[in-house]
Formats: C-alpha cells, sequence, structure tokens
C-alpha cells in the first residue's frame, strides 16, 4: 500500500480529532524524516519536542534492544534496575529529590495537581482548595491537566473539571496577586509557554511568583514538558532563574522518543503530600521506559547537548531575526534555546504545508506563529538549510 491508501484507510478508522498533513512517515536518521515513498524531510518538530537526540541513534537503539531481550515491565509492586537508575540520574539532572513515573505529559500534570491537594489537605483537612493557572497554557487533555489550560475552548464541553481553577495573566505578577487568597493551594506555570505561543517567563516575573509561593505556602509547580530537557539551554529551563519549584513535569524529551512522564518533588513536599495507596500506575516506570530515560541522559552527557542548544540556538536566533526583519507580515519573534517561534499577522497554514512540500518539516502554534522545536543535534549548517527554505515559503 502506497500512502495516500495508507491515509484513506486512517480517514476511515481513526478518531477524527486530529486534521493531520498528508504525510506517511516511515522512518528517521540523525535530523531527517523519511516518508513512505522514499522523500527526505529535515525535522524542525521533532515529534514535538520529543527526538532531542535525533533519530536512529545506535547507542540509543542497542540499549532498548537489549532491555527488550530482558524484560519490559514488571509491575511497580516490585523494583525494577532501569527505574532505579533512571530515578537517581533524573533527579540529580533535574535538581529535584523524588520522582515518580507516569507514561505522558498529561499523567505526570495529574501527579502534580493531586501531590498539591494532598500537600493542601494535610494542612487543613480541607477540600475547597483553588489553583491559579495562566491564560496561553497547555498542560494536556486529560480532565485535571485540562482544567488549568488556558484555551477555553480545549476546556468547555467538559466542565465541571477540578477544583476551583483561577487564571491568572502570564507575565504579570499583579494579575497573580489579586487572584491569591487563604484557598489557593498551588500556582502552576510553563517556564516557557510552548502550545500556546513560545511565551517565555521573564525573570522579574518566575522570580515574583516564587517569592509569592514563599510567602503564602502555595506550591509552585513548573511544567517543563516542552521547554524541558535541555531544550532552553540549560538542564531545566527554570535552572536560569533564582528559583526551585516544588513539584515539576517532564515528558516529551525526556525518554528520547519512547512515551514516558514523571512529575518530581522536593523532599518537603514529598513528605507531606503522597503517601502509599494515594496515586499508582500499571505501566508508568517500567523496565523499557526506564532504559530510555537513563540512556537519553547518558547521552545528553556524552554529546555536549546542552552546550550544543546553546551554540546553536543563538545561531537559530540571529538568523530568525534576519527573517523577521526582512518580511513586514512577521510582527514578533520570540523564543529561548531550541524553542522559538515567529509570529505572522495571518494564519500560517499555507506556509507549513509550503514547507512540507519543498521537505522542511515545522508546525504551529496558536494559527499565526511558527514554531521551531529541532531535534537539539542540529548544526548551523541544518539552520541554514531550514531558513533558505522557510523564505521560500513565506
Ligand atoms: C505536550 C505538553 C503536555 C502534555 O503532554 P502529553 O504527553 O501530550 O500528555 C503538557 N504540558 C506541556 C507544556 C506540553 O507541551
Amino acid at each position: 500500500m502506497n500512502s495516500k491508501e495508507y491515509i484513506e484507510l486512517a480517514e476511515n478508522k481513526l478518531l477524527h480529532t486530529y486534521n493531520r498533513y498528508q504525510i506517511v512517515f516511515d522512518h528517521g536518521d540523525g535530523v531527517y524524516l523519511y516518508d513512505l515513498e522514499g522523500r527526505k524531510y529535515l525535522d524542525f518538530v521533532c515529534g514535538i519536542g520529543v527526538y532531542a537526540l535525533g533519530y536512529n541513534v545506535k547507542e540509543y537503539n542497542d540499549a532498548l534492544k537489549d532491555q527488550i531481550d530482558k524484560i519490559l515491565h514488571t509491575s511497580n509492586y516490585y523494583y525494577n534496575v532501569p527505574a532505579i537508575k533512571a530515578a537517581d540520574k533524573l533527579t540529580k539532572f533535574a535538581g529535584m529529590d523524588r520522582v515518580f513515573f507516569t507514561n505522558s505529559g498529561a499523567e505526570a500534570i495529574e501527579g502534580a495537581l493531586k501531590a498539591a491537594l494532598k500537600y493542601a489537605y494535610n494542612k487543613d483537612g480541607c477540600n475547597d482548595h483553588e489553583i491559579i493557572a495562566f491564560d496561553h497554557s497547555f498542560h494536556g487533555r486529560t480532565c485535571g491537566a485540562l482544567a488549568v489550560t488556558g484555551k477555553k475552548a480545549y476546556r468547555e464541553a467538559f466542565e465541571p473539571l477540578i477544583s476551583k481553577v483561577n487564571f491568572a495573566e502570564f507575565n504579570d505578577l499583579e494579575s497573580v496577586k489579586k487572584l491569591i487568597n487563604k484557598k489557593t493551594c498551588a500556582i502552576i506555570m510553563e517556564t516557557v509557554q510552548g502550545e500556546g505561543g513560545i511565551y517565555p517567563a521573564k525573570k522579574e516575573f518566575i522570580e515574583g511568583v516564587y517569592r509569592l509561593c514563599k510567602e503564602n505556602d502555595i506550591l509552585l509547580i513548573l511544567d517543563e514538558i516542552q521547554c524541558g530537557m535541555g531544550r532552553c539551554g540549560s538542564a531545566y529551563a527554570w535552572h536560569a532563574f533564582d528559583v526551585r519549584p516544588d513539584i515539576m513535569t517532564t515528558a516529551k524529551a525526556v525518554g528520547g522518543g519512547v512515551p514516558v512522564g514523571a512529575f518530581l518533588l522536593t523532599e518537603r513536599v514529598a513528605e507531606n503530600s503522597l503517601v502509599a495507596g494515594d496515586h499508582g500506575t500499571t505501566y508508568g516506570g517500567n523496565a523499557l521506559a526506564g532504559a530510555a530515560i537513563d540512556k537519553t541522559l547518558d547521552l545528553f552527557e556524552s554529546k555536549h547537548i546542552i552546550d550544543n542548544v546553546n551554540k546553536v540556538g543563538e545561531y537559530l536566533y540571529a538568523e530568525l531575526d534576519k527573517i523577521a526583519g526582512e518580511y513586514a507580515d512577521i510582527v514578533d519573534h520570540r523564543g529561548k534555546g531550541l524553542m522559538q517561534g515567529l509570529e505572522f499577522d495571518h494564519p500560517v497554514a499555507d506556509i507549513i504545508n509550503r514547507a512540507l512540500e519543498k521537505g522542511l518539516v515545522l508546525i504551529n502554534a496558536g494559527t499565526n506563529i511558527v514554531r521551531f522545536l529541532p531535534p537539539l543535534v542540529i548544526t548551523k549548517e541544518n539552520v541554514d538549510e531550514m531558513t533558505a527554505i522557510l523564505r521560500e515559503c513565506i
């Protein structure tokens, strides 16, 4: 069967929750993807920030294959070595104390919210606590994650979701202060907003939120699912600021391609929130996922991934700035490291479709923003290749 025939079958069988681009990807190598007919594409999306190390990395593949030959899954009622190693490495990499592994980002958010609600419940025995979240935020599609997601259209049909959530304006500290009351138990935010349009938190803002949390014993939950894992030039994006979250979430790139997520806690929150029986998962922290995280973190170090992000990220920033100066319909350029966006004064679907025709994979963030989320191993030459095609498409 060819791509066209597979797409027809998909349209008849899959639930229609996505408007997909008319491509069937078959395999990848380095920073390139290949479709079923063998056409080559430069990839500036990497599965939405998942394939940080690029495709078909031998050491990573071998580690997974070895684990598959041993065991995939044991249940969390027993220990498995890959997950223990992954927990040790990930807590150190993140600068947090304890971790709970999940299978996805949304599940990590669910766990983070449950931990915050339990912490507040342990303090006063009440269960009417409130959470502050932000406009333009995106935290996932399960009911709890949806409850703290800023875009009303994503939530409306499913409300009421969880306990009261109040939305403040991102990068506006006063709007947060106004919403704080004695029922506020947590503030949840992305360090750099992804899906909502690539908005980095300003230093004064994130440090201000952190201080407000400390002063009021409110837990700060940082969602690093997209912006973390080196993407913004430090292991986690919050490391660039004078803050430390009480709970943080990670997913997407942390497994290097295998579906995994995690929420991490400080010892203080871990000791005063979820206990045995409060939370669980069948698959979370399985041996295959553990092996994937363990090897991904090894390769981050041995391949100096974060150094590359800083070097190439700076170059990408300069090159996109040039492009922003060349076209009147580009109204803003934002981002950090290898997480950047160009905002246009019109929808960008046509630009993205033209890019795909020319062998460049890009994705939007909101309707008017082209988002750049390449594998973290890209080179300056890859950036030049991308900008040359992009100019033809604008
Ligand atoms: C992708 C994303 C999520 C949800 O992750 P899933 O694995 O799709 O459930 C949550 N938060 C942020 C910031 C994300 O980018």
